[in-house]
């Protein structure tokens, strides 16, 4: 008989994926916390093999914290520089060299993909924190597309959410129309005839208008709405309403060092990320002492300079980035509980990667494909999965009363 196989959905690029191993730039481990999963922890327990077990003795420990689950049961102790102590000297796991891939945990079988499962579909993507998953997802200037394919029931995954929309508790929530609002970001996002910030504001004004039927309990209008937008789109009606809104550098900048400047207080100290962000402070020659025109100026030249000859025609690579955001977190019902506030986190991803881009470009005077990814992919790591920080950053929008789609252009627009 042969093995039994599951449907799943995945952007084509995940097929395309294989570890690099010992020639990675930023092995996965490196940096973080290894969870390792009640069953592993098991398996290691039972190990025959004296360098293994010295190893698990002196680095691996239960998950004394009281909400630990099966899947975070015990956790690996990083070296110094965060290392992983089974790493060899060619960053090699020594356990799966030993014992073979079934021996590794969830977490490291797993990485570096995201597994969510809707309306009982597995749907499987990529974070952007590995960075060979990153050349393979954002340097392709084609569209991300989707395919269905399946794979064997005994795959292993860790699943990050799970959702039915068919369920009768979303008949009034507009969770039932997931798939349409989806398709329709991903539509707008992939529409070429805008640029990308353009495409940016056109949903921002999408999800303001979401956000005003839900608070009117129109979720029935949802179709009519897209249907709207989709015909405005077709005509490309927002030509006139997107020129009249205009670039405002200094504050753009202002605002999003002020975010960046969070992270300190929040204990994100990765060292490929920090040295992205030094380069970016000094591809603008940024100086706590000058005026914000003074520093605004200076960002505006190395963007005009620099990052706009670049990016003009690598839109594709934002685009993607942004698509496999939309797929990975169910955008816009995953972590927020308003749509417009997952619009707003979605925008604060972009705005800060091209305020760090438009540094680095002015730092190396101009920009590769190499230095993007090295930036989307160690922001991703320090700053993606630290829904601390992410939340303090929504929470510095709406106190000073940002999060209104004035404030999202201004971050949006060059
Ligand atoms: S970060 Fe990606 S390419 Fe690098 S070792 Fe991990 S899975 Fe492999």
């Amino acid at each position: 008989m042969g093995e039994r196989r599951r449907a799943i959905l995945v952007p084509q690029y995940l097929k395309e994926f294989r570890c690099i191993g010992s020639a990675c730039e930023d092995s996965c481990c490196v940096g973080w916390r290894v969870d390792i999963d009640n069953e592993t922890f098991r398996k290691y327990q039972k190990v025959k093999d004296e360098e293994l077990t010295d190893l698990f003795s002196k680095y691996m420990h239960r998950n004394r914290a009281t909400n630990h689950t099966d899947a975070n049961y015990a956790k690996i102790k990083l070296m110094d520089e965060s290392r992983c102590p089974f790493l060899n000297e060619s960053s090699l796991c020594k356990i799966q060299i030993k014992r073979g891939p079934e021996y590794l945990s969830d977490v490291c079988t797993t990485y570096p993909r995201i597994t969510n499962i809707v309306n009982d579909i597995l749907e499987k993507c990529a974070t952007m924190s590995c960075p060979e998953a990153a050349r393979i997802a954002l340097l392709n200037p084609k569209e991300m597309e989707f395919d269905e394919c399946d794979e064997p029931v005994t795959a292993r995954n860790i699943v990050r959410t799970q959702i039915n929309t068919n369920e009768l508790k979303f008949n009034n929530r507009p969770h039932k129309y997931l798939w349409e609002i989806r398709i329709f970001t991903i539509t707008v996002l992939q529409d070429r005839k805008y640029r990308l910030s353009d495409r940016l504001i056109i949903l921002g004004l999408f999800y303001q208008k979401l956000q005003e039927y839900l608070e009117e309990k129109r979720v029935d209008d949802i179709p009519i709405l897209i249907g709207t937008y989709v015909d405005n789109l077709e005509k490309e009606a927002f030509g006139e309403s997107l020129s009249g809104i205009p670039a405002k550098y200094h504050i753009q900048m202002e605002l999003l060092k002020e975010i960046a400047d969070k992270r300190h207080e929040m204990g994100i100290n990765s060292a490929r990320y920090m040295e992205c962000f030094a380069e970016f402070m000094n591809g603008i020659q940024y100086n706590s002492e000058a005026t914000m025109d003074e520093n605004g100026a200076r960002y505006r030249e190395a963007w005009e300079n620099f990052y706009e000859p670049y990016m003009k025609d690598h839109e594709y690579i934002l685009e993607n980035y942004l698509v496999n955001y939309v797929f990975k977190s169910l955008f816009p019902f995953d972590e927020e509980a308003e749509v417009f506030d997952a619009y707003m986190m979605m925008v604060i991803h972009y705005a800060l990667i091209k305020m760090n881009l438009i540094g680095i470009a002015g730092y190396h005077k101009g920009l590769t494909d190499q230095q993007v990814i090295r930036l989307i992919q160690s922001f991703a790591k320090a700053i993606e999965h630290n829904v601390t920080y992410l939340n303090a950053i929504k929470n510095i929008l709406k106190e000073n009363d940002y999060n209104k789609m004035t404030y999202m252009a201004i971050l949006i627009k060059n």
